[in-house]
């Protein structure tokens, strides 16, 4: 897989940080603890690309992993954008928002997002602050894939009803939705994903 390939290249805290917009973004958005950093690694199959929400620190920050274009050396073919995690209890409430109004920027202004992963504990499904970036999402038309994370937690026929249960929850906002259980421990839906993903950068 080409996301295989990804690289650290810029952590921002706040938008203006950011390299200016250009190659496609996968964006990976989920509460703290969902599984956000192992389901990343999983995919780049790489031990220690994303760092968890339990790393102190280091997840305040937009982490960007550039794929790099085998063709034209310097350049990238996408960026896989690891957004921080929201909804972490120990944290204040002001700190808290100004993470909402982060994720909402970026989510609402960057033009070069290509989808967005949302990441969903299959055990826990929708939150009300999932709804909230569901809704920053809908009017922006981009497609999202939602990993319903720790599906290893599940069997197969509670897998498949969390699958619709997810759907018809955001089918009516979001047009080009794909929902799969996944889990990065025992690699359930991980090719699916993968292969989903890399549609996005290069249909
Ligand atoms: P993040 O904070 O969203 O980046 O979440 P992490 O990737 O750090 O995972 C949070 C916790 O969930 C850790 O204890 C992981 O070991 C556990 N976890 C992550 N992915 C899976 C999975 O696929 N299956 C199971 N059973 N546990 C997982």
């Amino acid at each position: 897989s080409i996301l295989h390939r990804a690289a650290f290249t810029t952590s921002a805290a706040r938008l203006d940080q950011l390299p200016p917009p250009g190659a496609p973004e996968i964006c990976f958005a989920g509460r703290s603890n969902c599984g956000k950093s192992s389901a990343i690694n999983v995919l780049a199959n790489q031990r220690r690309l994303a760092f968890s929400s339990k790393t102190p620190g280091r997840t305040r920050l937009i982490n960007m992993f550039g794929i790099p274009d085998p063709l034209a050396p310097g350049e990238q073919l996408g960026y896989l954008v690891d957004l921080p995690g929201y909804g972490y209890a120990a944290i204040g409430k002001q700190a808290r928002e100004e993470w909402a109004e982060v994720l909402g920027a970026y989510l609402r202004e960057r033009s070069s997002i290509a989808g967005v992963v949302l990441l969903l504990d299959i055990r826990r499904g929708l939150t009300d602050l999932d709804r909230r970036l569901a809704e920053w999402i809908a009017p922006t038309g981009r497609p999202v894939l939602v990993l319903l994370t720790k599906a290893d937690k599940f069997p197969y026929g509670q897998r498949i009803k969390a699958v619709h249960a997810i759907r018809k929850q955001l089918a009516q906002d979001i047009g080009a939705l794909h929902v799969i259980p996944f889990s990065a421990t025992h690699r359930i839906g991980l090719e699916e994903a993968s292969a989903h993903l890399e549609n996005w950068i290069s249909p």
